[in-house]
Protein backbone atom coordinates (compact mmCIF):
# COMPACT_ATOMS: atom_id res chain seq x y z
CA UNK A 1 0.00 0.00 0.00
CA UNK A 2 0.98 3.68 -0.44
CA UNK A 3 1.42 5.43 3.12
CA UNK A 4 2.99 9.25 3.60
CA UNK A 5 4.88 9.68 6.15
CA UNK A 6 6.91 12.67 8.14
CA UNK A 7 10.46 12.13 6.84
CA UNK A 8 12.13 15.25 7.95
CA UNK A 9 9.93 17.62 9.72
CA UNK A 10 10.69 20.92 8.98
CA UNK A 11 8.68 24.39 6.72
CA UNK A 12 5.93 22.77 5.10
CA UNK A 13 7.30 24.21 1.99
CA UNK A 14 10.53 21.89 2.74
CA UNK A 15 8.48 19.05 1.98
CA UNK A 16 8.49 17.10 5.21
CA UNK A 17 6.49 14.33 3.47
CA UNK A 18 7.25 11.33 1.85
CA UNK A 19 5.00 9.08 0.21
CA UNK A 20 6.44 5.77 0.36
CA UNK A 21 5.23 2.01 -0.34
CA UNK A 22 4.72 -0.49 2.27
CA UNK A 23 2.91 -4.11 3.47
CA UNK A 24 -0.38 -3.52 4.38
CA UNK A 25 -0.49 -3.83 8.81
CA UNK A 26 -1.68 -6.76 10.38
CA UNK A 27 -4.20 -5.64 12.75
CA UNK A 28 -3.01 -7.34 16.94
CA UNK A 29 -5.13 -7.92 19.57
CA UNK A 30 -7.86 -5.98 20.03
CA UNK A 31 -7.09 -3.68 16.64
CA UNK A 32 -8.92 -3.60 13.56
CA UNK A 33 -7.56 -2.79 9.74
CA UNK A 34 -9.88 -0.31 7.82
CA UNK A 35 -9.23 0.37 4.25
CA UNK A 36 -9.35 4.29 4.25
CA UNK A 37 -11.78 6.06 2.41
CA UNK A 38 -11.53 9.78 3.48
CA UNK A 39 -8.71 11.20 5.80
CA UNK A 40 -9.41 14.98 7.17
CA UNK A 41 -6.44 16.92 7.21
CA UNK A 42 -5.45 18.93 10.89
CA UNK A 43 -3.80 21.49 11.40
CA UNK A 44 -2.29 19.11 14.04
CA UNK A 45 -0.87 17.34 11.18
CA UNK A 46 0.41 20.48 9.76
CA UNK A 47 2.54 21.28 13.15
CA UNK A 48 3.77 17.68 13.45
CA UNK A 49 5.30 18.68 9.68
CA UNK A 50 6.43 21.31 10.36
CA UNK A 51 8.41 20.07 13.73
CA UNK A 52 6.22 22.04 16.65
CA UNK A 53 4.96 19.36 17.83
CA UNK A 54 8.22 16.99 18.00
CA UNK A 55 8.16 13.71 16.65
CA UNK A 56 7.12 10.62 18.88
CA UNK A 57 8.17 8.35 16.36
CA UNK A 58 10.28 8.67 12.91
CA UNK A 59 8.83 7.84 9.64
CA UNK A 60 5.13 8.11 11.41
CA UNK A 61 1.95 8.50 9.02
CA UNK A 62 -0.03 11.42 10.03
CA UNK A 63 -4.22 11.43 10.04
CA UNK A 64 -6.98 11.09 12.78
CA UNK A 65 -9.72 12.18 10.86
CA UNK A 66 -10.00 8.63 9.36
CA UNK A 67 -13.28 6.95 7.83
CA UNK A 68 -13.27 3.70 6.03
CA UNK A 69 -14.50 0.03 6.44
CA UNK A 70 -13.09 -2.76 8.47
CA UNK A 71 -11.29 -5.28 6.35
CA UNK A 72 -9.95 -7.54 8.50
CA UNK A 73 -9.95 -8.12 12.46
CA UNK A 74 -7.32 -9.34 14.94
CA UNK A 75 -7.45 -11.68 17.47
CA UNK A 76 -10.34 -11.17 19.93
CA UNK A 77 -11.39 -7.97 18.24
CA UNK A 78 -15.60 -8.28 17.93
CA UNK A 79 -16.87 -5.00 17.90
CA UNK A 80 -17.40 -4.28 14.40
CA UNK A 81 -17.86 -6.12 11.80
CA UNK A 82 -16.14 -6.38 8.18
CA UNK A 83 -17.23 -4.40 5.75
CA UNK A 84 -18.70 -1.76 8.46
CA UNK A 85 -17.81 1.78 7.98
CA UNK A 86 -15.76 3.04 11.21
CA UNK A 87 -14.59 6.47 12.32
CA UNK A 88 -10.54 6.58 13.36
CA UNK A 89 -9.86 9.60 15.75
CA UNK A 90 -6.75 11.31 17.61
CA UNK A 91 -7.27 9.33 20.73
CA UNK A 92 -6.17 6.18 19.99
CA UNK A 93 -5.82 4.24 22.90
CA UNK A 94 -5.33 5.22 27.33
CA UNK A 95 -3.70 2.95 29.85
CA UNK A 96 -7.01 2.91 31.70
CA UNK A 97 -5.58 2.32 34.97
CA UNK A 98 -3.62 6.01 35.88
CA UNK A 99 -5.50 8.35 38.40
CA UNK A 100 -6.61 10.35 35.08
CA UNK A 101 -8.70 7.32 33.74
CA UNK A 102 -9.43 6.05 36.76
CA UNK A 103 -11.94 9.32 37.66
CA UNK A 104 -13.10 9.62 33.94
CA UNK A 105 -10.47 12.23 32.43
CA UNK A 106 -8.71 9.63 29.66
CA UNK A 107 -7.74 12.80 27.80
CA UNK A 108 -5.10 13.57 30.42
CA UNK A 109 -3.88 10.11 30.91
CA UNK A 110 -0.36 9.60 31.65
CA UNK A 111 0.42 6.96 29.15
CA UNK A 112 -1.62 7.47 26.07
CA UNK A 113 -1.28 6.87 22.26
CA UNK A 114 -2.71 9.11 19.54
CA UNK A 115 -2.98 8.16 16.27
CA UNK A 116 -0.98 9.73 13.37
CA UNK A 117 1.46 11.20 16.33
CA UNK A 118 2.27 7.60 18.11
CA UNK A 119 0.77 4.93 15.53
CA UNK A 120 0.66 5.23 11.59
CA UNK A 121 -2.70 6.98 10.81
CA UNK A 122 -4.88 8.05 7.76
CA UNK A 123 -2.45 9.48 5.34
CA UNK A 124 -2.64 5.92 3.76
CA UNK A 125 -4.48 3.20 1.62
CA UNK A 126 -5.12 1.73 5.00
CA UNK A 127 -4.58 1.64 8.74
CA UNK A 128 -4.99 -0.26 12.15
CA UNK A 129 -7.26 0.80 15.32
CA UNK A 130 -7.69 -0.68 18.74
CA UNK A 131 -11.40 -1.09 18.08
CA UNK A 132 -12.45 0.16 21.78
CA UNK A 133 -11.39 3.56 20.08
CA UNK A 134 -12.90 3.74 17.09
CA UNK A 135 -16.53 5.18 16.30
CA UNK A 136 -19.46 3.86 14.55
CA UNK A 137 -20.68 6.60 12.60
CA UNK A 138 -24.05 8.21 11.68
CA UNK A 139 -25.33 6.75 8.40
CA UNK A 140 -26.95 9.92 7.54
CA UNK A 141 -23.52 11.46 7.43
CA UNK A 142 -21.66 10.98 4.28
CA UNK A 143 -17.78 10.57 4.04
CA UNK A 144 -15.96 13.13 3.31
CA UNK A 145 -18.51 15.04 5.73
CA UNK A 146 -17.88 12.35 8.46
CA UNK A 147 -14.15 13.19 8.26
CA UNK A 148 -13.84 16.68 9.75
CA UNK A 149 -15.96 15.57 12.50
CA UNK A 150 -13.52 13.18 14.13
CA UNK A 151 -10.82 15.87 15.30
CA UNK A 152 -11.83 19.20 14.27
CA UNK A 153 -15.70 18.57 15.27
CA UNK A 154 -14.90 16.62 18.94
CA UNK A 155 -12.39 18.66 19.62
CA UNK A 156 -14.37 21.86 19.19
CA UNK A 157 -16.99 20.61 20.85
CA UNK A 158 -14.91 19.78 23.86
CA UNK A 159 -13.74 23.74 23.34
CA UNK A 160 -17.41 24.91 23.79
CA UNK A 161 -18.02 22.92 26.70
CA UNK A 162 -15.36 24.12 28.30
CA UNK A 163 -15.95 27.76 27.41
CA UNK A 164 -18.77 27.19 29.57
CA UNK A 165 -21.48 29.10 28.35
CA UNK A 166 -24.68 29.66 30.24
CA UNK A 167 -28.11 28.67 27.82
CA UNK A 168 -28.60 31.95 25.73
CA UNK A 169 -25.11 33.38 26.43
CA UNK A 170 -22.64 34.81 24.65
CA UNK A 171 -19.51 32.91 22.99
CA UNK A 172 -16.78 34.31 20.77
CA UNK A 173 -14.67 32.60 18.54
CA UNK A 174 -11.29 33.41 17.53
CA UNK A 175 -10.10 32.47 14.59
CA UNK A 176 -12.29 30.27 12.09
CA UNK A 177 -11.18 27.14 10.32
CA UNK A 178 -12.26 23.33 10.03
CA UNK A 179 -13.00 23.36 14.09
CA UNK A 180 -14.44 26.31 14.49
CA UNK A 181 -17.09 26.14 11.87
CA UNK A 182 -18.21 22.88 13.16
CA UNK A 183 -18.44 24.16 16.85
CA UNK A 184 -20.23 27.62 15.72
CA UNK A 185 -23.08 25.27 14.19
CA UNK A 186 -23.52 23.54 17.67
CA UNK A 187 -23.50 26.41 19.28
CA UNK A 188 -26.32 28.51 17.35
CA UNK A 189 -28.38 25.20 17.19
CA UNK A 190 -27.77 25.18 21.02
CA UNK A 191 -29.24 28.99 21.19
CA UNK A 192 -26.29 30.93 21.98
CA UNK A 193 -25.12 33.91 20.09
CA UNK A 194 -22.11 33.36 18.91
CA UNK A 195 -19.30 36.28 17.48
CA UNK A 196 -16.58 35.19 14.90
CA UNK A 197 -12.72 37.48 15.32
CA UNK A 198 -11.30 35.67 12.51
CA UNK A 199 -8.74 36.81 9.95
CA UNK A 200 -9.57 35.48 5.83
CA UNK A 201 -12.34 37.27 4.24
CA UNK A 202 -13.25 33.53 2.57
CA UNK A 203 -13.20 32.46 6.94
CA UNK A 204 -15.46 35.64 7.61
CA UNK A 205 -17.73 34.61 4.37
CA UNK A 206 -18.04 31.11 6.11
CA UNK A 207 -18.90 32.46 9.32
CA UNK A 208 -21.78 34.91 7.75
CA UNK A 209 -23.31 32.25 5.62
CA UNK A 210 -23.68 29.77 8.74
CA UNK A 211 -25.18 33.13 10.22
CA UNK A 212 -23.47 33.79 13.52
CA UNK A 213 -24.34 37.20 14.95
CA UNK A 214 -21.23 39.22 14.45
CA UNK A 215 -18.25 38.78 12.59
CA UNK A 216 -15.35 40.47 13.65
CA UNK A 217 -11.31 40.75 12.45
CA UNK A 218 -9.33 38.70 15.17
CA UNK A 219 -7.73 41.60 17.25
CA UNK A 220 -11.22 43.90 17.02
CA UNK A 221 -13.58 43.95 20.06
CA UNK A 222 -16.90 41.59 19.50
CA UNK A 223 -19.83 43.63 19.90
CA UNK A 224 -21.00 42.70 23.25
CA UNK A 225 -19.00 41.31 26.11
CA UNK A 226 -18.59 37.16 26.09
CA UNK A 227 -19.85 34.58 28.57
CA UNK A 228 -17.02 32.28 26.98
CA UNK A 229 -14.82 32.22 24.40
CA UNK A 230 -12.55 29.90 22.05
CA UNK A 231 -9.44 30.29 20.72
CA UNK A 232 -8.99 28.19 18.22
CA UNK A 233 -6.17 30.62 15.78
CA UNK A 234 -2.55 29.08 17.58
CA UNK A 235 -1.87 32.66 18.12
CA UNK A 236 -0.95 33.18 21.84
CA UNK A 237 -0.84 37.35 21.27
CA UNK A 238 -4.68 36.87 20.81
CA UNK A 239 -5.18 35.67 24.48
CA UNK A 240 -5.02 38.84 26.73
CA UNK A 241 -7.55 40.32 23.75
CA UNK A 242 -9.54 37.70 23.87
CA UNK A 243 -9.61 37.93 28.07
CA UNK A 244 -10.31 41.49 27.92
CA UNK A 245 -13.53 40.55 25.47
CA UNK A 246 -14.92 38.15 28.46
CA UNK A 247 -17.55 39.82 30.56
CA UNK A 248 -17.04 38.96 34.67
CA UNK A 249 -16.78 35.07 35.37
CA UNK A 250 -16.23 34.18 31.74
CA UNK A 251 -13.93 31.90 30.76
CA UNK A 252 -11.28 31.41 27.65
CA UNK A 253 -10.67 27.95 26.47
CA UNK A 254 -7.85 27.39 23.65
CA UNK A 255 -8.89 24.65 22.08
CA UNK A 256 -5.38 24.19 19.83
CA UNK A 257 -2.45 21.43 20.98
CA UNK A 258 0.24 23.91 19.85
CA UNK A 259 -0.03 28.13 21.01
CA UNK A 260 2.95 30.40 20.25
CA UNK A 261 4.02 32.26 23.15
CA UNK A 262 1.59 33.85 25.78
CA UNK A 263 2.16 37.82 26.15
CA UNK A 264 2.12 39.05 29.86
CA UNK A 265 -1.04 39.16 31.41
CA UNK A 266 -2.39 41.99 32.92
CA UNK A 267 -4.07 40.99 36.04
CA UNK A 268 -6.51 44.18 36.60
CA UNK A 269 -7.69 44.00 32.80
CA UNK A 270 -7.12 40.50 31.56
CA UNK A 271 -8.08 38.02 34.54
CA UNK A 272 -9.45 39.80 37.61
CA UNK A 273 -13.48 39.71 38.24
CA UNK A 274 -12.94 35.57 38.00
CA UNK A 275 -12.21 35.69 34.31
CA UNK A 276 -10.98 32.08 33.68
CA UNK A 277 -8.24 30.86 30.93
CA UNK A 278 -8.05 27.20 29.96
CA UNK A 279 -6.58 24.67 28.04
CA UNK A 280 -8.37 21.95 25.84
CA UNK A 281 -6.63 18.32 25.35
CA UNK A 282 -7.91 15.63 23.47
CA UNK A 283 -10.80 13.98 24.32
CA UNK A 284 -12.59 11.46 26.14
CA UNK A 285 -14.30 8.69 24.25
CA UNK A 286 -17.43 10.28 25.73
CA UNK A 287 -17.29 13.79 24.04
CA UNK A 288 -16.82 12.51 20.71
CA UNK A 289 -19.83 10.02 21.17
CA UNK A 290 -21.76 12.79 22.42
CA UNK A 291 -20.80 15.26 19.75
CA UNK A 292 -21.24 12.61 17.02
CA UNK A 293 -24.94 12.27 17.73
CA UNK A 294 -25.31 15.87 18.30
CA UNK A 295 -23.96 16.85 14.75
CA UNK A 296 -26.09 14.07 13.44
CA UNK A 297 -29.01 15.79 15.12
CA UNK A 298 -28.63 19.00 14.31
CA UNK A 299 -27.01 18.32 10.92
CA UNK A 300 -23.85 20.12 11.43
CA UNK A 301 -21.78 20.89 8.02
CA UNK A 302 -18.52 20.09 7.02
CA UNK A 303 -17.49 22.89 4.62
CA UNK A 304 -14.82 20.56 3.01
CA UNK A 305 -12.17 20.64 0.40
CA UNK A 306 -11.39 17.75 -1.17
CA UNK A 307 -7.63 16.14 -2.17
CA UNK A 308 -6.56 13.12 -3.64
CA UNK A 309 -4.51 11.28 -0.91
CA UNK A 310 -1.45 11.83 -3.42
CA UNK A 311 -2.09 15.02 -2.81
CA UNK A 312 -2.02 15.17 1.12
CA UNK A 313 1.61 17.50 0.50
CA UNK A 314 -0.07 20.14 -1.31
CA UNK A 315 -3.48 19.96 1.21
CA UNK A 316 -1.05 20.65 3.70
CA UNK A 317 0.76 23.29 1.91
CA UNK A 318 -2.79 24.89 1.04
CA UNK A 319 -4.07 24.99 4.47
CA UNK A 320 -0.37 26.92 5.74
CA UNK A 321 -1.42 29.20 3.42
CA UNK A 322 -4.89 29.85 4.52
CA UNK A 323 -5.79 28.86 0.44
CA UNK A 324 -9.07 27.01 1.81
CA UNK A 325 -11.73 27.65 4.32
CA UNK A 326 -13.34 24.71 6.62
CA UNK A 327 -11.53 21.62 6.32
CA UNK A 328 -9.00 19.81 3.70
CA UNK A 329 -10.22 15.90 3.03
CA UNK A 330 -7.90 13.44 1.31
CA UNK A 331 -9.65 10.77 -0.52
CA UNK A 332 -8.41 7.13 -1.73
ZN1 LIG B 1 -4.54 6.69 31.90
ZN1 LIG C 1 -6.69 16.97 14.89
Amino acid sequence: MHAWIVDRPGPIATDPLRRVERADPLPGPGQVRVQVTCCGVCRTDLHLAEGDLPARRHGVTPGHEVVGRVDALGPGASRFAPGQRIGVPWLGGTDGTCRYCRRGAENLCVAPTFTGWDVDGGYADACLVDEAYAFALPEEVGDEQAAPLLCAGIIGYRALLAADVPPGGRLGIYGFGGSAHLTAQVALHEGLRVHVLTRGAANQELARRLGVDSVGGPTDAPPEQLDGAILFAPAGELVPLALRALDRGGTLAVAGIWLSDVPALAYERELFYERRLRSVTANTRADAEQFLQLAARFGVRATTTPYPMADADRALRDLAAGAFSGAAVLHN
